[in-house]
């Protein structure tokens, strides 16, 4: 600030990193930020904020930013700088074309959690009512889409159920395949708070991540298992607190199906479930499973709270369904200090979702087989909608490559980077006539793009963004739209370009649109956002401000559903040739895979992803700390350097993915949840050996 001069104007807005969703007063000089200070009453936050969002958003500035449209027609040529209306002319007469040629479910799109609500759901609407087809997807897919089928399915809603105000009333925490500390540092640290207050942690994680201990910190349980056991040992903790009869039979018969309740209680007590069973499949102590689950089940107000250590695997659904039975069992769920809470990685995951960006699903998570749900789109549209799903992004790639698939709208994701099988989407995308890409940079998934579009960052927009407590934050547009038009506004062209009558002059006219169509927004208004300052769905006129805390006097599926939770190995095995298992995670200072982060002007932070492996295994590799290691899998291998550290145990090696130069998803399966088709990236059997470096 010294060296930029004093802020003329400030503007209050909403962080566009992670799912915490902490408020900045983005200090302003001319039309450059020049300080993001956290906004004191800023209701998830409370005046703090980490590193990423206070100094990470030099990247709206960056030199890479590519702030004109741009065509060709061949993806060897070289780029074309246009205008806007001949890029959006070109566009949409070739989706045009391409519906005439394939047929109209030969196009679709993608939509992003990094951009608002409004702009989600213009996405969907575009691919709904202009292309007249259910191919819109959302990279949720690869990260969260197992918590919006497993709470779903047993709750009746996918969304965290508690606020994160109270967690100063939660008694036992657990964490399960997530690390705060470096994923959702804000929230983290009020965790950290309540467990100095007394509260108690248990950890079930591969790795001996900060809560489990650090200064201050010591879990009172760490079930380190072995990553993809996860099924396993939530139903070894639901063995003992069924069999100890530690479960709340008053809360089940109230609030649950009892029948439901009773099959599941029967599945779990199955021997194959003890806790000396579980700990053979988990290599974890059996009397540590024992006392977890208890302390649990019986030591006050029990909070879970999961990331994508649980959803990317084979069985993520299936292990969202577990922590929701453990939760309705213990009547753990509809009041202050209780529930089931995925952590959100991006920004807007629960926003994306929410919006109906999903192939089967409208905004609200009503299914596109619904007739009357459909009917309220068609009177408001004006055309008649598809009844059946769509594809998903696998599902599209792998039309593609058939032949049957041939166009798509990419709004802020970079699926050659971030989704598994880089070899297969890059196929999909090459065999693509028409890939639009609309990103603030070329990214790794533009090299297959006819179309560039420029977007734009979260400082040149108003808009919402929904964070992991279902908070409905507001966007500020701090500066202007360094490419012409704010994403919102660049998706309406392209919809005005195909000849849709859209006329909206600001996004809060899309969230009138969504609170009109959606029983969970009715109550939503930007009036009522300024007033508030943010509001927690469902906000309706039952609950006017908002609802801090779901399932309170009921669950919202009516009786909440007990599924039995059937352990399943992956397929993905170790052996001889590949004896270790990786497993991934994130770094503070970094982002994703580091486009934003990456490009801040802070060079400590771009620190490489290294690779974590027990002493055990290094000694007998002739691995030293530092050292550069070839880590290889059954599908690709890459290059990091090793970090010789006990966190992990023997057996496990860990990475995280922050740089496209190391590619840790390149050595990772195409095995994929069975219920949503969200890639399993958090097991892979690996070998290590030493390298001499890239
Ligand atoms: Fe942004 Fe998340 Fe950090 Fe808050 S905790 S400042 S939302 S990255």
């Amino acid at each position: 600030v010294l060296e930029k001069g004093m802020p003329e104007r400030s503007v209050v807005t909403t962080c566009a990193y992670c799912g915490v969703g902490c408020n900045f007063k983005a200090e302003v000089k001319g039309d450059e930020v020049i300080r993001m200070m956290p906004y004191k009453d800023g209701k998830s936050n409370h005046g703090h904020s980490c590193v990423k969002g206070r100094f990470a958003y030099g990247y709206a500035t960056h030199s890479d930013r590519i702030l004109s449209p741009m065509l060709r027609e061949k993806i060897t040529d070289p780029w074309r700088e246009v205008t806007w209306e001949e890029a959006l002319a070109h566009t949409a007469k070739e989706f045009r074309r391409i519906q005439h040629q394939y047929g109209r479910g030969s196009i679709g799109g993608i939509t992003s959690s990094r951009c608002t609500d409004e702009e989600t759901y213009l996405v969907q609407k575009l691919v709904r009512q202009g292309f007249g087809n259910n191919n819109v997807d959302t990279c949720a897919r690869v990260c969260h889409s197992p918590t919006g089928y497993g709470l779903n399915t047993t709750l009746g809603t996918s969304a965290g159920t508690q606020d994160f105000d109270s967690v100063e009333e939660t008694d036992v925490m657990l964490l399960i395949g997530a690390n705060p500390t470096d994923a959702h540092p804000v929230f983290a640290s009020r965790m950290k708070k309540r467990l100095r207050e007394g509260a108690r942690i248990i950890v079930i994680d591969p790795r001996r991540t900060d809560l489990v201990r650090s200064p201050h910190i010591e879990a009172a349980y760490h079930l380190p298992i072995k990553p993809g056991t996860n099924v396993a040992i939530l139903t070894g903790l639901a063995h003992v607190i069924v069999t100890e009869k530690l479960y709340d039979e008053a809360y089940i018969r109230s609030y649950c199906e009892w029948d439901a309740f009773e099959d599941w209680a029967e599945f779990v007590s199955d021997p194959r479930y003890s806790p000396e069973e579980t700990a053979k499949v988990c290599g974890v102590d059996a009397e540590t499973i024992r006392q977890a689950a208890r302390l649990y089940a019986a030591g006050g107000n029990g909070a879970i709270f999961y990331g994508l250590g649980v959803t990317e695997h084979s069985q993520g659904s299936t292990a969202v369904m577990g922590l929701a039975n453990l939760a309705m069992a213990t009547g753990n769920i509809g009041r202050n200090g209780v529930g089931v809470n995925p952590l959100r990685g991006q920004n807007n995951v629960q926003g994306s979702c929410d919006m109906g960006s999903f192939p089967h699903e409208f905004p609200g998570y009503r299914h596109v087989a619904t007739d009357s749900v459909r009917k309220i789109y068609e009177d408001l549209w004006g055309v008649a909608l598809d009844k059946e799903p769509g594809l998903r992004i696998p599902n599209m790639l792998d039309a593609a490559v058939d032949g049957t698939f041939r166009g798509i709208y990419i709004q802020g994701e970079d699926i050659l980077q971030s989704d598994p099988d880089t070899t297969h989407v890059a196929a999909g995308l090459a065999a693509m006539e028409c890939v639009v890409v609309h990103d603030l940079f070329l990214n790794e998934t533009a090299r297959y793009a006819h179309v560039f579009l420029p977007g734009s960052t979260f400082l040149e927009k108003d808009g919402t963004f929904i964070n992991a407590e279902r908070r409905i934050n507001l966007v500020h547009k701090v500066i202007e739209p360094k490419a012409r038009y704010a994403d919102w506004e660049a998706t309406q062209e392209l919809a005005r370009a195909l000849g849709l009558d859209w006329n909206y002059t600001h996004p809060s006219e899309i969230m009138d649109e969504i609170a009109a169509t959606t029983p969970t927004f009715s109550g939503v208004t930007f009036d009522l956002l300024e007033r508030e300052g943010s509001v927690q769905w469902p906000c309706n006129e039952k609950a006017p401000l908002g609802t801090p805390v779901m399932h309170i006097n009921g669950i919202v599926r009516g009786k909440g559903n007990f599924v039995r939770t059937e352990y399943v190995a992956t397929d993905e095995k170790v052996g001889p040739r590949f004896p270790l298992l990786l497993t991934t995670g994130r770094i503070l200072s970094q982002y994703n895979v580091g486009a934003q982060t990456r490009r801040t002007g802070n060079v400590a932070w771009h620190a490489e992803d290294m690779l974590e492996i027990h002493p055990h295994d290094a000694e007998d590799r002739g691995i030293r700390n530092g050292d550069w290691v070839r880590l290889s899998s059954r599908s690709n291998e890459t290059t990091l350097r090793a970090l010789v550290t006990d966190r992990v145990a023997p057996g496990v090696v860990y990475t995280t993915f922050h740089h496209p130069e190391t590619q840790a998803n390149v050595v990772t399966t195409d095995y994929t949840d069975w219920a949503t088709s969200c890639p399993e990236f958090k097991v892979t059997a690996v070998q290590i050996a030493p390298s001499n470096g890239p």
